[in-house]
């Protein structure tokens, strides 16, 4: 089936039929918002979110605004090396402090101002955690539940484990608590019942807010979070919760990037999406592919090198060209000139433009795949894999799964 097919077709399909996956599949990526305890309220008996209340007030601020400071909060610590045990994990700190009136995302000085309680609801639903999940993640992963900790930091060669809760607790966790800490005290004599989400929607786009999200000077989050979970921050935002109230172009469902993570970088490479566009020495060149870097000398993919990168091949498709003059001029708004070359992380939302799916699906298709077929290793459950007769490794290409790991 691949052969037959013209490149740019090829492609696609192959980005549709993602799309198509993620799309039935919404909400299986994103923290469980209803087993919050001071935000139950916030949802029916159904377990859906009461969309016309987001704006009614919950103390001091809209409900809209308390979840997105949960939300900027449970992204930072969504870097960690075990997502269903960092959820459950914040689930259950949250829970503890509001029951000790430490209402954190209502008053985010709660959290300094106690701060021994804070970090003492911490390491005790750290080990609670790690008791349940443990064992499991540890076979997952191939390692020591010994090893098992949600207390990471950033280093140059990426996420680590680190033992101190209070350089995790405040950097972590007092850091995202912090923005909006800050944006309330600048308000001065204004008054909002939303300052973290007006600072939000100032943006022009939702990928530059993404990008503002890390690089801001004043309130931006620096090393605490990485440029994937600023972009998971947005998918939450606008398509998972949809919490966003603008409508122009710059917030739709096209108006940011794909979050690249190993997941999403392991299908798109194995199933031919990014050989379409650049040879295998192109991605060696720009150290995606860092040759025998990876588990047992195979050669390892860092995914988030990928960004910038430009379409090294022929792409003789107007429409295509239209669409991507269109995402990044009106919807990304990153340019203000049509750019000469494409950027590879942003041919899915070119594809994707003005149909029914957006980024998000297409994210939710991702991850779905890679987690629940596309496994890391070298054997990956093809069999039953949503892209079977699309993908170029399947079809025609094995030793893109024997030699390579994300
Ligand atoms: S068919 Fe196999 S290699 Fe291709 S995306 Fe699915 S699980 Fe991965």
């Amino acid at each position: 089936m691949v052969e037959k097919m013209s490149e740019i077709d090829f492609v696609k399909k192959l980005v549709f039929k993602i799309a198509e996956v993620g799309h039935q599949r919404k909400i299986m990526d994103s923290p469980s918002l209803a087993d919050i305890e001071p935000f139950r309220h916030f949802f029916d008996r159904n377990g859906n979110l009461k969309y016309d209340e987001l704006n009614s007030m919950d103390g001091a601020w809209t409900r809209r605004e308390i979840l997105a400071r949960f939300l900027l909060l449970s992204v930072v610590l969504d870097q960690g090396p075990d997502i269903p045990g960092v959820r459950d994990f914040l689930k259950n700190v949250t829970n503890a402090l509001y029951r000790k009136e430490i209402r954190i995302f209502h008053r985010s000085l709660d959290f300094f101002r106690e701060l021994n309680i804070s970090i003492d609801e911490i390491l005790d639903k750290h080990n609670s955690v790690k008791k349940l999940r443990a064992k499991i993640w540890a076979k997952l992963n191939n390692s020591n539940p010994s090893k098992y900790n949600l207390f990471f930091a950033q280093s140059p060669r990426g996420i680590i484990s680190i033992n101190q809760v209070l350089d995790y607790g405040i950097h972590r966790w007092g850091v995202p608590l912090c923005v909006p800490l800050l944006l309330e005290k600048d308000l001065g004599e204004k008054e909002s019942t939303q300052p973290f989400v007006e600072y939000l929607e100032s943006f022009e786009s939702s990928e530059i807010m993404s990008k503002e999200l890390k690089n801001h000077e004043r309130y931006g989050l620096g090393s605490a979070i990485g440029n994937k979970a600023c972009h998971l921050f947005v998918k939450w935002y606008i398509h998972t919760f949809s919490l966003s109230s603008k409508k122009e172009d710059g917030w739709s469902k096209w108006s940011f990037e794909v979050p690249f993570d190993s997941n999403a970088g392991r299908v798109l490479f194995r199933a031919g999406f990014f050989t379409s566009f650049a040879d295998l020495e192109d991605y060696e060149d720009w150290e995606v592919i860092q040759k025998g870097k990876g588990k047992g000398k195979t050669h390892y993919i860092r995914v988030t090198n990928i960004r910038g990168k430009k379409v090294q091949k022929d792409i003789e498709d107007e429409k295509i060209i239209e669409n991507y003059n269109n995402v990044v001029l009106n919807h990304l708004k990153i340019r203000k000139k049509p750019p000469t070359k494409l950027e590879i992380q942003q041919i899915p939302n070119t594809i994707l433009l003005n149909s029914k799916f957006g980024i998000g699906d297409f994210d939710d298709g991702l991850i779905y795949i890679g987690t629940k077929f596309c496994f890391n290793h070298e054997k990956p459950d093809c069999k039953n894999c949503p892209l079977k007769d699309l993908c170029l490794s399947k079809n025609k290409k094995p030793e893109l799964i024997k030699n390579y790991r994300t």
